[in-house]
């Protein structure tokens, strides 16, 4: 049976043994300063942007178009918020990319192109959370701060055996991982100790099959210890998403073009283009209800079929009315625009859009 470690961990070993296991294993990506080079803040603040509920694989040739395309926060300032919003599209939640442009605005002003280096100040940046600015404080310009993303949280409810559940222990696991953080720059390096544990999280303390024999940290580890890293951390069951409705108006003129409409832009889907639509509500529309909320007048029919797409908090099904309208038709109220399907790509329209494009194709086409 195996025995528990009840001796309070040392972060000076732990944090020695993760140094050097980073110096050698930690990843190489695009946005890390290399060995003795000083970490550029916009290149740590758009990566912390983009990897907020996006994958590191992912986000990569992501934050390599931006850089190419904009290699300064006074560059990205500069351009229009629909290009950043089209070079954004695949990346979800785009209320991010909108702050981000927001952000890059004030930085390259008010700011004079510098990024502030306290959490405190970071955060009155818009789409800059606790999180975000405590990763950009302490990566970019070495403060004592402890971002604690699900890697760090991993690890550190693995290492001390967290028993309180998630959500509720997050407050617990953050205290935890408080404790093992080092000073500011020059006495110690919270950023690469951020860095570290984000990356003992993803290539070794991983969710599923964490391989403790690899782990530098697994003399101290209490999970380890008790043969339990997978209870950790633990988490409260998972309730069901609900599911939403709502009915799509794919509005189709003589010449082919076929209506798309701004989204508000607070929201979900913010700004973005959208084949217009109803609300998406917990109650199935029927058709005849669904006319009511239409752009305008028209013979709408039912398409075949259901376009799914699931969202954080929800999982959304949409129905399909076409319909042909004449050569003068208006563009909705004022925020509309006739679009050939071919050309959407010109938009920045969301995947759940393009979804729906793709569903519809063909309807009512001459
Ligand atoms: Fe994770 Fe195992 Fe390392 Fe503990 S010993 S931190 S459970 S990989």
């Amino acid at each position: 049976m195996a025995t528990p470690r009840t001796a309070p961990l040392n972060p000076t070993s732990i944090r020695r043994r993760l140094f050097r296991w980073y110096g050698k294993t930690g990843r190489d990506l695009p946005w890390r300063a290399g060995q003795g080079e000083k970490s550029d803040p916009y290149r740590v603040w758009l990566s912390e942007i983009m990897l907020q509920q996006t994958t590191v694989a992912t986000v990569k040739t992501y934050f390599e178009d931006f850089v190419a395309r904009w290699p300064t926060v006074a560059d990205l300032a500069g351009a229009d918020l629909d290009s950043v919003l089209h070079a954004w599209q695949g990346l979800g939640y785009y209320a991010r990319a909108r702050n981000l442009h927001k952000c890059a605005r004030l930085v390259a002003g008010d700011q004079g192109g510098r990024f502030p280096q306290t959490e405190e100040e970071l955060k009155k940046l818009p789409g800059i959370g606790d999180y975000t600015a405590a990763a950009i404080a302490a990566i970019a310009f070495g403060k004592k701060a402890t971002p604690v993303d699900a890697n760090i949280e991993r690890v550190t409810a693995r290492l001390f055996a967290v028993s309180e559940p998630l959500p509720g222990g997050r407050r617990r696991i953050s205290e935890l991982a408080r404790s093992l953080t080092p000073a500011s720059k020059p006495r110690g390096r919270p950023g690469d100790f951020a860095q570290a544990m984000m990356d003992l999280g993803a290539m070794v303390c991983t969710p599923r099959t964490p391989n403790c024999q690899a782990c530098p940290l697994v003399t101290d580890c209490r999970a380890a210890g008790l043969r339990q890293a997978e209870r950790y951390p633990v988490k409260a069951p998972k309730k069901a998403r609900p599911v939403r409705h709502g009915m799509v108006f794919w509005a189709v003129r003589p010449d082919g073009r076929v209506l798309l409409r701004q989204r508000p832009e607070k929201g979900l889907l913010g700004g973005m283009m959208e084949i217009p639509s109803t609300d998406w509500r917990e109650k199935a529309w029927t058709p005849g209800e669904a006319v009511a909320e239409a752009p305008f007048a028209a013979d709408w029919k039912p398409l075949d079929g259901v376009v799914r797409h699931t969202f954080t908090h929800f999982h959304l099904e949409l129905m399909v009315l076409a319909g042909r309208v004449g050569a003068g038709a208006g563009g909705g109220d004022g925020r509309g625009e006739w679009c050939l399907p071919s050309r959407f790509s010109e938009h920045a329209l969301p995947t759940l859009m393009k979804k729906v494009a793709r569903h519809a194709a063909g309807a009512l086409a001459e």
